[in-house]
């Protein structure tokens, strides 16, 4: 595998970090993950775009432009021969001294790892998940929002913790006013009757890349979307519920907290919107290769 980092590929035993990066020492930088499919980069401008957004949020200084960003996503997918895969990027604010201040840090790192995929279990998109609430409450937006997605994922990483510890997948975070957020590593949506909904930006959510992808497509299909607060009580009651994510794809959801939801199997609408979803995958996004 060849890794960039600040415009040099490394094998994976060479690919390496100061202890001084203040990525590493305070969780103080930014990353993206990122698809390709067939050939091809994902929605790959949105993806910059956001890391840009999250960039300006902290005050940290891209040293790549917008377009010289992608084409070292692009590059680093075809040095590693990549048609189908993973890719992390990450802008750590570089090597300083102990201590926050991160002006300290003269030179931000870019560094990008463009892997295979790793998907939840085959069944799991077929039978769908049970998940549950967990104690964690996501970041308040007035605090740390969660809206920047930097590379500090305690908040998240603890509410997988309590979800693996009550034998879930996949945690559902409240925010501090007990409303819906979303879970550890994806967004949620569920399905009323012809209506769309999921939880707007406002809760504590990250702006999903896929979320936007799968509101298009439903509007495509002639469901009315909508961005309510939604409770715990709007999931248990919903016909059907599902999570989106780079990574996840979007993956059923039949049981939260103890109580099935709809059926308690993986819905129409949300199978009607897993094909539409596959169907732009494959044919949409940035070549590789020419
Ligand atoms: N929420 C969180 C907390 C995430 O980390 C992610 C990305 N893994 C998502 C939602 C989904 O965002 P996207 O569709 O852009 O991958």
């Amino acid at each position: 595998m060849k890794i960039h980092i600040d415009g040099k590929y490394y094998d994976e035993r060479t690919a390496k970090v100061s202890v001084f990066d203040h990525g590493l020492l305070y969780g103080d930088g930014i990353f993206e993950g990122i698809r390709a499919y067939n050939g091809r980069v994902f929605k790959l401008k949105e993806h910059i775009d956001r890391l840009f957004y999250s960039a300006k949020a902290i005050l940290l200084k891209v040293p790549l432009s917008h377009a010289a960003m992608m084409k070292a996503v692009v590059d680093t997918c075809r040095a590693n021969k990549i048609r189908d895969g993973y890719i992390r990027l990450m802008v750590t604010r570089g090597v300083g001294t102990l201590g926050l201040n991160p002006n300290r840090c003269k030179k931000p790192s870019v560094i990008i790892i463009a892997d295979k995929i790793q998907l939840y279990p085959p069944s799991y998109y077929k039978k769908g998940l049970t998940i549950i609430t967990v104690p964690t409450v996501r970041n308040l937006h007035s605090a740390l929002n969660p809206a920047i997605k930097s590379l500090n994922y305690l908040n998240n990483i603890l509410a997988k913790i309590e979800a693996t510890n009550g034998g879930c997948e996949e945690a559902v975070m409240l925010n501090a006013e007990g409303y819906v957020s979303e879970c550890t590593g994806d967004n949620i949506f569920i399905v009323k009757g012809k209506q769309l909904l999921t939880p707007p930006l406002s809760a504590g959510t990250l702006y999903g890349i896929t979320r936007e992808v799968v509101m298009d497509l439903a509007r495509e299909a002639g469901l009315t979307i909508g961005e309510p607060n939604l409770t715990r009580y709007d999931l248990f009651n919903a016909d059907e519920c599902f999570l989106t994510g780079t990574g996840a794809e979007l993956i059923p959801v039949v049981k939260i907290d103890g109580r099935p939801i709809g059926t308690g199997r993986p819905g129409r609408t949300t199978k009607r919107l897993v094909e539409q979803y596959h169907a732009l995958t494959n044919r949409s996004g940035e070549p590789i290769y020419d």
